[in-house]
């Protein structure tokens, strides 16, 4: 048995890149980022190794056999998983998680831009009913859960209730983090599941999508919970029991060198931002260090609200998916290098 769940362990990391196509507005002329083989690319004279590298020819169906179909088979073995999509602002990283709100209907038209997390719940529950069906409803049952928060400057606000701004974080048993009054909803369909995303969603877009809006500032973060039972599986006759948690993180865009109108608000906004970023640097090379060496290391008492809630999901066995989003555009080769620096680390 022990060999069997050996040799189908993926790594505890797995790194991939995704170059978002031009948009209007951007330059044609000589491109110097490239994708150079199905796990390399260059940005300038530097080349990069991932576990896969996707250019604008890639589609969200792409990123979801590489990320989503290994995510959704660790959360059924009981794994907790993770979703980080890093870069900076406008390079795509709420296009490759979520897709268009609207795309998450049945829609014909749309159904090509559905973001992985969509598609990821949609094999979630295909395969928990089949497993359901399989044990003719007796032997496997399971349950549900979610919630939906936002970071913003240092708060914890709940996107399921948009009037909770500034939600606490406790220490619950078992050392438990939890955030107090956060809603939680329970769900058993796909149907449920998207309703809960794009109410979500729409409370965190605030105006104009602009490189200012606070929608670049904010970290996102979306936890599902299963639980799961199985009758008679121990000679005892007790039942025995998983739970595991998927996280879908969609951090602020972090953008080093970009001159804007940043007043007061902004620059509090920015440094909440990159403190966050780097000390999410910090930990993930712990996390990594941890599974490296078997052992756990001690996680830091962090101070940014990202880090203390993420070490309850990167810890232990957890299996993490880092989708790195880079622009096209020359110009922007600086914050892209910045992208694959961090790639580079956790990987
Ligand atoms: P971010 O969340 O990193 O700020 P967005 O996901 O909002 O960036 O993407 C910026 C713009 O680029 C959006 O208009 C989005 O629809 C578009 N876009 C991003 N990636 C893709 C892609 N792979 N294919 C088509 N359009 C994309
Ligand atoms: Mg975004």
């Amino acid at each position: 048995d022990e060999k069997v769940t050996q040799s189908e362990l993926d790594p505890s990391v797995k790194v991939v890149v995704r170059i978002r196509p031009s948009n209007t507005g951007e330059r044609e002329g000589e491109q110097t980022v490239k994708k150079v083989s199905y796990d390399t690319l260059c940005v300038g004279d530097r080349q990069f190794t991932f576990d896969s590298v996707f250019d604008s020819s890639s589609n969200q169906e792409d990123i979801f056999q590489t990320v989503g179909v290994p995510l959704v088979k660790n959360a059924i073995a009981g794994y907790n998983t993770s979703v980080l999509s890093y870069g900076q602002s406008a390079s795509g990283k709420t296009y490759t998680m979520w897709g268009p709100p609207s795309a998450m209907f049945e829609e014909p038209s749309l159904q090509s831009h559905k973001g992985v997390v969509p598609r990821i719940f949609q094999m979630l529950f295909s395969e928990l009913e089949r497993e359901q069906q399989m044990s003719g409803g007796k032997q496997f049952n399971y349950q549900c859960r979610c919630c939906f928060l936002e970071i913003y400057n240092e708060q914890i606000g709940d996107l399921l209730d948009p009037t909770q701004r500034n939600l606490e974080m406790k220490d619950g048993s078992k050392h438990a983090l939890y955030i107090d009054n956060l809603t939680e909803e329970y769900v058993t369909s796909y149907d449920d599941v998207t309703q809960i995303l794009i109410k979500g969603l729409s409370s965190r877009k605030v105006g104009a999508t602009s490189l200012n809006s606070k929608s670049s500032r904010s970290h996102i973060i979306f936890t599902f919970v299963i639980e799961s039972w199985c009758k008679g599986i121990s000679s005892s006759g007790f039942s025995s029991s998983k739970t595991s948690r998927i996280s879908l993180i969609d951090l602020a865009g972090l953008d080093r060198n970009k001159v804007d109108d940043a007043g007061r608000q902004h620059l509090k906004e920015k440094k909440n931002v990159k403190k966050s970023l780097s000390q999410l640097g910090h930990l993930v090379d712990t996390l990594t260090k941890k599974t490296h060496s078997g052992k756990a290391e001690q996680i830091p008492n962090g101070n940014s609200c990202l880090e203390r809630l993420l070490q309850e999901s990167l810890g232990g066995n957890a299996k993490l998916y880092v989708i790195c989003s880079i622009s096209p555009d020359n110009k922007n080769n600086g914050e892209s290098l910045h992208t694959l620096r961090f790639g580079q680390r956790v990987r």
